[in-house]
């Protein structure tokens, strides 16, 4: 007899709490068990989506997880079930729940573009509950728990939408079983995985520091992560790598960390509190620095002005301390609003397109030497002196030093967040155009 398969996409999020729990740590388990139970066969790596990192709701880095997977038709409302029954129970054994508003999306079949627009959403803006509710209604074949409104179902609507074409990393993520100890992972074998997976495995280890930064510090189940371009490096960093406490297993993970995503083209005047995205413009005041190290200037396109901050940690503010009126400047990062300021831009990333090297100012009167002045719109000079006039303009370029250069300014990889693209990727982007079931081994 002929079985027919059916496609499954399985979008999951906020089924952690901050005192326990992990959205990974439970696709991960509950992928072995569709995986044993239902024979599910994944049409893909499980997807780790990170979304909007302005959102204030987020427990750490606003990631939500889909899964991908054929099985069995006529097994498919038995699964649904046990998919919110297992993962019912992961949420109803963490410590602290009621912090926890999980989300399950179960979508039969290729998703609907509505969850790909869900998706860019809400990886660069506020989703509000009703465009959530709308889409889910309104795409096909679509089961959701809870079945009334539950905030977890922004995330794992947009983990669904995740959907090609888009640039791509992976990250291998290892489990361990005792989540109230201190993280026990070897130091020497990091940095010899550091070094034997160099420019295909990114932010191991904090250089100035030589600070491991693939362990996490919260309760949570995940012992370590390690971030790469391809998953057959991350089975290698996986052999490298000495954990010496008791694990539990591990999983890679396709994910959209660490490719920008979320740095759309704004324009200044549109750019709202809680969305993400990047300006090009002037800078158009002097910076300020803030009590607290934050420095602060205005930056202005075609379409108005927007404040744009950096943040001394992030040491961007070095950068925009030496701006000046005049600079061309691209500014990406999240918008936020600030009490007394408005709209501020904070800073991730910041390119300096065009720094001018010299000033312009008004010349000398050629008859008694006074500095000429300038006689409005009409154009033309005068001196105050002696009365010498001019007509047309007329400047003196003055060239200045600069403490700044054109160029890209990223921060240090220990401030580096999950969606900021690193700079050993920058020219090695991996375009991924249609799903591909695992080519390697990827869970244990
Ligand atoms: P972890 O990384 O451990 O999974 P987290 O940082 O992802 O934790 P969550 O516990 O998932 O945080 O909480 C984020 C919540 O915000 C989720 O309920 C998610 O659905 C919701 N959310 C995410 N992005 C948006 C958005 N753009 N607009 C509105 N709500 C959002």
């Amino acid at each position: 007899m002929n079985v027919v398969f059916t496609e499954v996409h399985v979008g999951i999020d906020d089924l952690d709490s901050p005192s326990g729990g992990c959205t990974t740590h439970a696709a991960y388990r509950l992928a072995k068990e569709l995986i044993n139970r239902y024979g599910a066969r994944f049409i893909d790596y499980p997807n780790l989506v990170r979304l909007n990192p302005a959102i204030p709701f987020k427990t750490r880095g606003n990631g939500a997880v889909a899964l991908r997977f054929t099985m069995p038709e006529s097994e498919f409302s038995k699964a649904s079930g046990f998919i919110i029954e297992f993962l019912t129970n992961y949420t109803e054994e963490l410590p602290h729940r009621p912090e926890t508003e999980p989300g399950i999306v179960i979508v039969k079949g290729r998703p609907k573009k509505e969850f790909r627009t869900l998706y860019l959403k809400a990886l660069t803006d506020y989703v509000p509950p009703d465009i959530v509710m709308d889409a889910l209604r309104e795409s096909g074949d679509v089961t959701w728990h809870p079945s009334g409104w539950s905030r977890g179902l922004v995330g794992a609507a947009a983990a669904v939408g995740w959907l090609p074409p888009h640039d791509h990393t992976y990250e291998l993520l290892i489990y361990r079983l005792n989540c109230g100890s201190e993280r026990c992972v070897d130091h020497d074998s990091v940095i010899t995985m550091d070094k034997e997976t160099r420019g295909e495995t990114f932010l191991n280890i904090d250089p100035e520091s030589g600070r491991v930064l693939i362990t996490p510090g919260g309760p949570d189940p995940v012992l370590c992560g390690v971030r790469g371009s391809r998953p057959e490096v991350l089975l290698k960093a996986l052999n490298i790598i000495k954990v010496c406490e008791p694990i539990e297993g591990w999983a890679i993970f396709r994910t959209n960390q660490h490719t920008d995503a979320h740095h759309v083209v704004r324009e200044a005047s549109s750019i709202r509190a809680f969305q993400t995205g990047c300006i090009s413009g002037t800078v158009s005041s002097k910076p300020i620095t803030l009590e607290g190290g934050a420095t602060l200037v205005k930056v202005c396109d075609s379409s108005g002005c927007v404040h744009v901050a950096s943040f001394r940690e992030s040491r961007l503010s070095i950068v925009l301390q030496h701006v000046r009126v005049g600079d061309v400047i691209k500014v990406c990062g999240s918008a936020k609003f600030w009490e007394g300021i408005g709209t501020v831009l904070q800073a991730e990333k910041i390119v300096l397109r065009y720094v001018p090297r010299y000033v312009t100012r008004n010349p000398r009167c050629p008859v008694c030497g006074r500095r000429l002045k300038s006689l409005g719109r009409s154009g033309g000079l005068k001196c105050v002196g002696c009365g010498f006039r001019v007509a047309g303009r007329w400047v003196e370029y003055v060239t200045v030093e600069r403490d700044v250069e054109e160029g890209l300014y990223l921060p240090p990889p220990k401030s580096f967040k999950h969606l900021m693209k690193p700079l050993d990727r920058y020219g090695h982007e991996h375009l991924c155009t249609e799903l591909k079931a695992p080519w390697t081994e990827w869970i244990r």
